[in-house]
C-alpha cells in the first residue's frame, strides 16, 4: 500500500473533530487494506508504532528531526530554523520545505506504508555511539522520497507527535463498522452526520471490546474480527502468561450508596495503598504484570518467591495489591516509596530487602485451566481461600467481611483508615470479572476530594540554592477528543531538596532531562510522559491555562509510575470536580 493513501486518511482525520466521522474514515480504510498491513496502520492511527503493551519509544529529539530536514532538502540550518520559528511545528516545516525542494528538482520516489513503518521502527533499536547519525539517515532517507504532506506526517510520527484524537473507542467501533456492517445493517449519512444500525450493534461492540481486554492489541483484534468473525472473537480465551487488563472500580461517597450499587450483602475489603499486580503462575514460571501491562517480574523477586511458596495452585492468574513496608519498624510505606522499584534495573536484591512489599491478593481470574472471568466473585474468593496460605509481611488474602449492615460496614471502614489503608472496596458477590472495565462490580469508598493524576508537559530551571534542578512543573490534563494535553497549572511544592527525604527535585530533574523536546531560555518543554498525583485545595476557572481551569495550591504527592499519559485525568474529570466543588 502506498504511504500517500494513508496520508490521505490522516488528513481526513485531521479535518474533523467529529467522532462518528473519524470512525467512518477509519472503517472505510480497514475494509480496503490487506491483513498484513493491519498492524502498521492501526498503530499509526493511534499515533504509535507498537502495541500499547510495548513501552519502547523512538527517542528522536527535535534537533535530529531538524537536521534530517536540512539533509533531505539541502537547505541551510538558518532557513530551517527561521521556518520553524514562523510555523512552530517541525512537521509543517518539513511540508513547506519539501514542497519548495520539489519545485526545484522534481525527483520523486513512491513510498510504501511498509517502508515508512520499517524505517521508523528501526529508530528504536539504534543506541550507543553514532546513534544520532544513524537515526538521521533513516529519517532523511524517507524525507528525500516524500511528497510534502508525507514529509509532515513522517516527521510527526518520528517525533511521536502524531495525534488524530483516535481513542480506543473509535478504533473499536471502526472494527465493528468495517467487518460487521452487514450484520449490524449499518447506515451512515456523512452529510447529516447521522448513523443507524440494528439491535445487534451492542453485541458486536462488546465482542470486540472484550477481545481487546484479553489481547491488549487492536491490531490482533482487527485481524481476528476480519478472519474469524464474531465466533472467533467470542472464543478468545485467557492465555496464561499474557498480560490482562485489570478491572477498575467506581466510587461512591456514602456507605448507603455503596450498598445500593453492589447489592446487599456485599463483600467489603480494605483498600490497600500500593500498586496493582496481576500475577500469572504456570508451574514454576511466574510473571508479574502492572496495571499498565509492564512485566515487572525481575524487579520483585520476593513476590515470585512468596507465590511459589504460598499459592498451592499449579496454574492461576491472581489480582493483588503490593504494599511496601519498612522491614525494621514494620510500618506500611506510601506508594511513592516503592514506586522506584517498578523501573529499577540494578540493586534489585538489595532493594527487595530494604523496601520489601507485602502482597494482598483479592481476586483470581484463571485456575487449573479454567477461565473464571464469568464465575461469581463469591466463588472466586472461595478458591483463593483454598489455595493461598497467608504469611504476614509476605503474602496475604485481602482482609474481607461480608455484611449487609451499614454500621458494621462503617466500623470496618474506620478500622481500615486507622490501620493506614486508603479506605475500603465494596464488591458485588455475584459479579463476574470484567477486564479493563470501570464497572460497578467494585466500588471504592474513601475520604472525599481526590487528588488528580496529571502529566508534566514543561518545566523551569530553579534559581539560588535550587539552581541546576528543574523545580517548577507545568501540569496538564488530557482532552481525549483532540488527544492534546491541556495545561491546568504549575506546581513547585511537594518535592524534597534532600534525596533521603523522598521524591526529590534532583530525581525529578533526572527523569525530565531525558524527555526535553525544546528549550526556551529557563523553560523547557518535555514529552508528555510523566504522570504525577497532585493534591490541591480548589479548582478555579482561568484564562491563563489552556484547559480553562487552574488548580489552587497544587502539591505533588507522588509519581504515578503505574500510569501512562493516556490514563491521566481528562478535561471532563477536571470539569466534573469543578462542578462538584461548586455544589
Ligand atoms: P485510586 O487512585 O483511588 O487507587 P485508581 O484509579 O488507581 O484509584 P481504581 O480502580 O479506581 O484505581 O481503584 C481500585 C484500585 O485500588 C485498584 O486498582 C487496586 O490497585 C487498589 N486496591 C487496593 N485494595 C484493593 C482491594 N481489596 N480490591 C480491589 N482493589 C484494591
Amino acid at each position: 500500500m502506498k504511504y500517500s493513501e494513508l496520508v490521505m486518511v490522516f488528513e481526513q482525520l485531521e479535518s474533523t473533530s467529529k467522532r462518528l466521522t473519524k470512525t467512518h474514515y477509519i472503517a472505510d480504510l480497514l475494509k480496503k487494506i490487506p491483513t498484513e498491513n493491519l498492524p502498521m496502520i492501526i498503530y499509526m492511527l493511534q499515533g504509535r508504532l507498537f502495541p500499547p503493551t510495548d513501552e519502547r519509544t523512538l527517542g528522536v529529539a527535535d534537533k535530529t528531526a531538524k537536521k534530517a530536514i536540512e539533509i533531505a532538502t539541502g537547505l541551510p540550518e538558518k532557513k530551517v530554523i527561521s521556518e520553524w520559528k514562523k510555523l512552530g511545528d517541525l512537521g509543517k516545516v518539513a511540508e513547506v520545505l519539501v514542497k519548495e525542494k520539489k519545485q526545484r528538482t522534481l525527483f520523486s520516489h513512491t513510498l510504501t506504508v511498509k517502508k515508512v513503518f520499517d524505517n521508523l521502527r528501526k529508530l528504536v533499536e539504534i543506541t550507543g555511539a553514532g546513534s544520532v547519525d544513524r537515526k538521521l539517515k533513516l529519517i532523511a532517507e524517507l524525507l528525500t522520497s516524500a511528497k510534502p504532506k508525507e514529509a509532515k506526517f513522517i516527521i510527526k510520527t518520528a517525533l511521536e507527535q502524531l495525534r488524530f484524537g483516535v481513542g480506543e473507542g473509535v478504533v473499536r467501533d471502526a472494527i465493528v463498522w468495517a467487518y460487521f456492517s452487514k450484520e449490524i445493517e449499518l447506515k451512515y449519512d456523512e452529510k447529516k452526520h447521522d448513523i443507524s444500525y440494528n439491535e445487534n450493534y451492542k453485541k458486536y461492540v462488546k465482542a470486540v471490546e472484550s477481545t481487546y481486554d484479553l489481547m491488549n492489541d487492536y491490531a490482533g483484534v482487527a485481524k481476528k474480527a476480519k478472519e474469524k468473525g464474531l465466533k472467533g472473537l467470542q472464543k478468545t480465551g485467557i492465555t496464561l502468561g499474557q498480560p490482562i487488563r485489570a478491572m477498575l472500580a467506581l466510587k461512591e461517597d456514602t456507605v448507603k450508596d455503596c450498598f445500593k450499587r453492589v447489592g446487599s450483602p456485599a463483600a467489603i475489603e480494605y483498600k490497600y495503598d500500593g500498586f496493582r499486580m496481576i500475577i500469572n503462575k504456570d508451574g514454576s514460571d511466574i510473571k508479574i504484570f502492572t496495571r499498565r501491562l509492564d512485566n515487572v517480574t525481575k524487579q520483585f523477586p520476593e513476590v515470585v518467591k512468596a507465590i511459589r511458596a504460598h499459592v498451592s495452585a499449579r496454574q492461576c492468574i491472581l489480582d493483588a495489591e503490593a504494599v511496601g513496608f519498612d522491614p525494621k519498624t514494620k510500618e506500611y510505606k506510601p506508594f511513592q516509596n516503592i514506586s522506584q522499584r517498578i523501573k529499577r534495573k540494578y540493586d534489585i536484591a538489595m532493594l527487595s530487602k530494604k523496601l520489601p512489599v507485602e502482597l494482598h491478593i483479592f481476586d483470581i481470574l484463571f485456575y487449573k485451566g479454567e477461565n473464571l472471568l464469568e464465575a461469581p466473585f463469591k466463588k472466586r474468593r472461595q478458591i483463593l481461600e483454598k489455595i493461598v496460605s497467608s504469611k504476614k509481611w509476605s503474602i496475604q488474602l485481602a482482609k474481607q467481611i461480608v455484611t449487609s449492615n451499614e454500621k458494621k460496614a462503617s466500623e470496618f471502614y474506620s478500622k481500615a483508615l486507622e490501620l493506614g489503608h486508603e479506605g475500603v472496596m465494596f464488591k458485588n458477590l455475584a459479579s463476574p470479572y470484567q477486564p479493563g472495565s470501570r464497572v460497578g462490580h467494585m466500588i471504592k469508598f474513601k475520604p472525599v476530594m481526590e487528588p488528580l493524576d496529571l502529566v508534566i508537559v514543561a518545566a523551569e530551571w530553579g534559581t539560588g540554592k535550587r539552581s541546576g534542578w528543574l523545580t517548577s512543573y507545568v501540569l496538564a490534563c488530557l482532552d481525549p477528543k483532540s488527544g492534546k494535553f491541556l495545561t491546568v497549572g504549575k506546581a513547585s511544592t511537594g518535592l524534597k531538596e534532600k534525596e533521603e527525604q523522598g521524591l526529590s527535585f534532583k530525581a525529578m530533574t533526572k527523569i525530565l532531562r531525558s524527555l526535553v523536546r525544546a528549550e526556551h531560555g529557563r523553560k523547557v518543554d518535555v514529552h508528555p510522559q510523566i504522570v504525577i498525583e497532585i493534591a490541591f485545595n480548589e479548582i478555579q476557572k482561568s484564562p491563563t491555562y489552556k484547559s480553562g481551569y487552574a488548580l489552587r495550591f497544587p502539591r505533588i504527592t507522588k509519581i504515578r509510575d503505574d500510569r501512562g499519559p493516556n490514563e491521566c485525568a481528562t478535561l471532563a474529570d477536571v470539569k466534573r470536580m469543578y462542578e462538584q466543588q461548586k455544589k
